[in-house]
């Protein structure tokens, strides 16, 4: 149950719990999972929370009610789980889903449903979605689970209140840590392990999107980049960051052994780029850490940076 990610996902937990406690649940969350591999269950426990009487959050299995029961038999009718089918999430299977829920429910106070994949909404789907959101009846709780929030279109996502969950913390080793300390002044308003493995993964998710989605790039520097790096300093440990990621994309299409970052989103990343377009983009982003020394205008110097970069 939820109480198992009190320590492994404890933001979410905290948001989660508190909801459950206070008795404030939104209408609608989006469970951004960043990988991490337990989200799932994590949103079944969360709605087995929701539907439980006792507001049952602990280890043990719940004894006491038919609506745990059910839900553990995966035979409870007003829990409804949708995964894409093949590749989109169809319009038919959400329509399907309006249907089931405009009836009253009879099991429990509540209806919810989990979509897995919501980046596979497609176009019409996605509107069929965003007019049930828009009409939020009270006793229906909609989670959408997606690896990244920008990878769903923005109407829905803005519907939604965000969670986000820690990736799975071996994907960062701490050998890469002690090299990131060394090579790179790390700035002191990051004091703690756990905030330098999130900054970094945020400038690894900045980076991913400049290189894969980047007529989008521009729309989320505020949200990925302004409201994160806080100040020349942060500023200046972002850059480097972003210029090690680059630099091992360099080493991984070359075939040497990477600095810091030797992951699978590099090695896509390298596949995308060839050599001298990895060379070219290193350049600018030392340029522009050089740029920082002189430029107070932070928001200039970005959307400079990532145009420069997507023109590469
Ligand atoms: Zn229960």
């Amino acid at each position: 149950m939820l109480d198992e990610y009190k320590e492994k996902q404890k933001i979410v937990y905290k948001i989660l719990n508190n909801a459950i406690k206070q008795d404030r649940i939104s209408h609608a969350y989006l469970f951004e999972t960043n990988g991490y591999k337990d989200a799932k269950t994590v949103a079944l426990s969360f709605a087995k929370s929701l539907f439980c009487p006792n507001k049952y959050t602990n280890y043990e299995k719940c004894l006491d009610c038919k609506q745990c029961e059910n839900i553990d038999k995966n035979n409870f009718i007003e829990l409804k789980w949708i995964e894409p089918d093949g590749m989109w999430i169809k319009k038919e299977q959400l329509d399907e889903l309006q249907k089931e829920f405009s009836m009253k429910s009879v099991a429990a106070n509540k209806k919810i449903y989990i979509i897995n994949h919501a980046n596979q909404l497609n176009v019409s789907s996605a509107n069929t979605i965003l007019k049930f959101l828009e009409e939020p009846s009270e006793n229906i709780v909609a989670i959408l689970l997606t690896e990244n929030a920008y990878q769903v279109l923005e109407t829905i996502v803005s519907r939604c209140q965000i969670i986000s969950f820690q990736k799975n913390r071996d994907d960062l080793n701490d050998k890469m840590m002690q090299k990131v300390s060394f090579y790179i002044s790390i700035p002191d308003i990051i004091d703690a392990e756990e905030k330098l493995i999130e900054k970094i993964e945020t400038i690894e998710k900045f980076v991913k999107m400049i290189e894969k989605r980047k007529e989008e790039a521009l729309l989320f520097t505020q949200h990925l980049w302004h409201e994160q790096m806080i100040g020349k300093e942060m500023n200046q440990f972002a850059l480097s960051i972003m210029f090690y990621i680059y630099r091992d994309m360099l080493a991984t299409k070359v075939h040497t052994v990477p600095f810091l970052f030797s992951n699978t989103l590099v090695e896509e990343l390298a596949e995308k780029n060839t050599v001298s377009q990895i060379n070219q983009k290193l350049k600018i982003v030392n340029e522009a850490k050089e740029n920082i020394k002189y430029n107070a205008n932070m928001a200039l110097l970005l959307d400079k940076l990532i145009i420069e970069l997507s023109d590469v």
